[in-house]
């Protein structure tokens, strides 16, 4: 049996159009278009790459975006600023600041202090811990976490009941996949680089995230036969054979664990597409909050 592969461009632009077609309503009604702003501290290629993405995929949506780019010897003080007045600004419904912030800025500060109202990436303490608690509704799930349960949703008939196993406990990726699956009511195991025996707890797994960052770590005997795995890992290795001399792929060694599982997310082409979908969907969302 040869597992079915999710189609992670295919789902994302069903997001996209509907972000789309929900923007275009809005504007129809007379109201303005959502807006995102976009903070880049420094001059990481990944990094100006990804916010480039982030202001096209924007565009093509109908959403407004304002990009704000501070030189790497930018002070706390100047971030601080730039955000309190994001915060303020009511033609923005969502503020990204690109992460990682140079080393001498302090990151937690600049993002405790965006509006939680505004925090499209979801991650400000308070969304989290809302969360992580019963009977509270975060305003906004980190995307790529969203993104993973939206492949886990098209996959599974019934989440609930099931065995979740998350590898990885980041605070963007591993932790709120593991809340959000509680709050699906599966049974959910949270593996780390402490974890005993880790090929035995995975393959327990009904459902696998694995989002870790070491090449194609997960093998087909670590996997429960009929499984969904969704692979979050973005890992570049060499490879003589490319003209690029590399070749990115997951945490996930794809060619053994497709022979095993029921569903598989690629990488590139799976998860990777739908995080930005996400971040579109919550901007959109922001605007709704707004208009409240
Ligand atoms: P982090 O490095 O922040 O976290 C990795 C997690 O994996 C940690 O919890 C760590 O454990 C655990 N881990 C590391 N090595 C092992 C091991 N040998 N056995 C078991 N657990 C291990 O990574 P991120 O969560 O930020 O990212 C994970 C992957 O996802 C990366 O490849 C990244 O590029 C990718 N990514 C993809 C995105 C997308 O849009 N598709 C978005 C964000 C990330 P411990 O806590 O004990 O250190």
């Amino acid at each position: 049996m040869t597992a079915t592969i999710l189609d992670g461009k295919a789902l994302a632009a069903e997001i996209r159009a509907d972000v789309k077609a929900r923007v275009a309503a809005r504007i129809a009604a007379g109201k303005p278009a959502p807006g995102l702003a976009t903070v880049l501290v420094g001059d990481n290629p990944a990094s100006q790459s990804y916010v480039r993405s982030k202001r096209k995929a924007s565009a093509e949506v109908g959403i407004e975006s304002f990009g704000y780019e501070l030189p790497a010897t930018a002070s706390q003080a100047e971030v601080e600023k730039l955000v309190s007045e994001l915060n303020a600004d009511p033609k923005v419904n969502g503020i990204l600041v690109q992460l990682p912030l140079p080393g001498h800025l302090d990151e937690e500060r600049v993002l405790n202090l965006i509006s939680i109202e505004k925090d499209v990436d979801g991650f400000h303490p308070v969304n989290i811990g809302r969360l992580a608690q019963k009977g509270r509704e975060p305003s906004f799930v980190p995307c790529t976490p969203e993104g993973c349960m939206y492949m886990i949703q098209k996959s599974v008939p019934k989440i609930e009941g099931i065995n979740a196993v998350v590898l990885g406990r980041s605070n963007i990726v591993g932790m709120p996949v593991a809340l959000l699956l509680v709050r699906a009511n599966a049974t959910v195991t949270i593996c780390h680089s402490r974890t005993r025996n880790l090929p035995d707890v995975v393959r327990q797994a009904d459902v696998l995230v694995a989002a870790v960052g070491k090449p194609e770590m997960v093998r087909g005997d670590w996997v429960k036969p009929g499984a969904v795995v969704i692979d979050v890992g973005i890992n570049r290795v060499d490879d003589p054979s490319s003209p690029k001399g590399y070749r990115m792929v997951g945490d996930v060694n794809f060619d053994e664990v497709k022979e095993v599982a029921g569903v598989i997310s690629p990488v590139p082409g799976g998860v990777g597409p739908m995080t930005i979908a996400m971040l579109l969907r919550n901007t959109l969302h922001g605007a709704e909050l707004s208009d409240k």
